[in-house]
């Protein structure tokens, strides 16, 4: 083979520079939570492929899983046969988790794609066209998605023109208001750093009940209701910085919808399969049924798999032929999403994303005494902490959150940064232990220490 010297020249030269990637470092093996490259260094994860290894890297029965499914049956394409044995033996399980109501389902292999379906099915339900998604969000990087997609102006620079008949309403981004200071830290929806004044450094369209008032401002002058297919929305805005929203924000949401025959599509890509600490992001937010749900990441511990997840009666009538792709469902996805659930429920892991989480955000919130941490949010192990400046103030010098990530990955910590401002998000694997997060919280310390002196 060829020496790691020779595999970095040819993948500079011969790799789309346009796909970022955080570190120059190759990947060679991994193991529960960690990655160990090929210069010799063993790497804590707290990236997981941007929330995809769920299980933790190579988990013994999703490995074995996936080997005995490709002894049997690579592939048998979805629209060829009715189906496979690890197709129906996953519907079984998914229809345990997901919400009661969404008992069709339509899979593909990326959320991007999984987005792309659910507008189709939410447009080809309603016979309507508007589609409106929030600020910060991030949908995927296909044509349909990029246009749902507002996180960073990158992600759609030189690609329009974009879809057409996308509206964008804001979204909560409550830093420090009255309804989060009201909220005590350890509930499931954490509190500021205390040493931060309180106040709103976003305009009043972001905090509190502003979302809702600008969603019916957008309704009465940039598109009628009746012209609405449906509303995508994140339940923790994962891209655009793990913004936490208010727990009345989706009922308003929901209710909006009913109103006026919009379809919810609640985009679970990055919060859902037990990342927050309950198997599905928006089970946070009250009682609220999303009439489309996607999913995809930790679905499979990363095998490529997504899919929407719908009401019966939305996706029932829909003509056949009209969806597809050659790789959805297909039985090695199928065999690594229904070990994963079987591990997420075997090992108790909501249990300990919530609990790994609450240890995470308490080292936190105590590091944030000392640095500049200006807000610790998040569910579960979907967490991220803001950085302000060194002067206490609430806007941070531009490249602050890339120096700290740089600075772990020269600890051998993978962290990532997230959003337009600066932040850092923690995605461990779901069944990291106490004494692993305890390694990466000193580890971050260390970069923290690294970084501000
Ligand atoms: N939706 C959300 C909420 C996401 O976080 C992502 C990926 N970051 C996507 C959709 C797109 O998923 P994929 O990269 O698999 O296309």
């Amino acid at each position: 083979g060829s020496k790691p010297g020779d595999a970095t020249s040819g993948l500079h030269k011969h790799l789309s520079p346009a796909v970022a990637h955080f570190s120059e470092a190759i990947a060679d093996r991994g193991e529960g939570s960690y990655v160990y490259t090929t210069d010799g260094r063993r790497h804590l994860d707290f990236a997981c492929g941007i929330g995809v290894t769920s299980t933790g890297h190579c988990h013994p029965k999703v490995v074995k899983a996936i080997q005995d499914q490709a002894a049997q049956f690579i592939f048998a394409q979805q629209n060829v046969f009715l189906g496979s044995k690890p197709l129906a033996g996953l519907l079984d399980r998914l229809l345990e988790i997901v919400p009661d109501q969404m008992t069709r389902f339509m899979f593909s292999n990326s959320g991007s794609e999984a987005v792309e379906n659910a507008v189709k099915v939410a447009r080809a339900h309603t016979r309507r066209n508007g589609v409106i998604a929030f600020e910060n969000s991030f949908h995927g990087r296909t044509m349909g998605a990029m246009a749902l997609t507002t996180s960073k102006t990158y992600y759609r620079q030189n690609f329009g023109p974009l879809m057409p008949e996308v509206y964008i309403a804001p979204y909560p981004y409550c830093l420090h208001c009255k309804v989060r200071q009201a909220s005590p830290t350890g509930g499931d929806w954490y509190s500021v750093a205390p040493n931060i004044e309180p106040y709103s450094h976003y305009d009043a369209r972001q905090c509190c009940n502003g979302p809702q008032e600008a969603l019916t401002w957008l309704l009465k002058q940039q598109v009628t209701p009746g012209e609405v297919a449906a509303i995508i929305v994140e339940p923790i805005m994962g891209e655009g910085g793990f913004l936490t929203p208010p727990p009345n924000f989706l009922k308003h949401l929901r209710s909006t919808c009913d109103q006026h025959g919009i379809l919810l599509i609640i985009d679970e890509v990055q919060s859902g399969v037990g990342r927050t600490g309950k198997w599905w992001g928006h089970q946070h937010l009250g009682d609220v049924q999303p009439d489309i749900m996607t999913f995809a990441k930790g679905i499979a511990s990363g095998f490529p798999f997504a899919g929407i997840a719908a009401k019966s009666h939305i996706m029932e009538n829909q003509p056949p032929g009209t969806l597809g792709g050659t790789y959805g469902a297909a039985p090695l996805a199928c065999a690594a999403a229904s070990a994963t659930i079987d591990v997420i429920e075997e090992e108790g892991l909501l249990q300990n994303a919530t609990e790994r989480g609450l240890q995470l955000v308490q080292a936190l919130l105590k590091l944030s005494k000392t640095y500049p941490i200006i807000d610790v949010r998040g569910r579960g192990l979907m967490v991220a902490a803001e950085f302000g400046n060194e002067e206490g103030g609430m806007t941070a010098v531009a490249g602050t959150a890339s120096k700290v990530t740089k600075a772990c990955a020269a600890r051998n910590l993978l962290l990532l940064s997230a959003g337009a401002r600066e932040t850092v998000r923690f995605l461990p694997p779901l069944n990291i232990s106490a004494d692993e997060m305890e390694e990466g919280i000193g580890l971050f310390e260390g970069a923290l220490a690294d970084v501000f002196g």
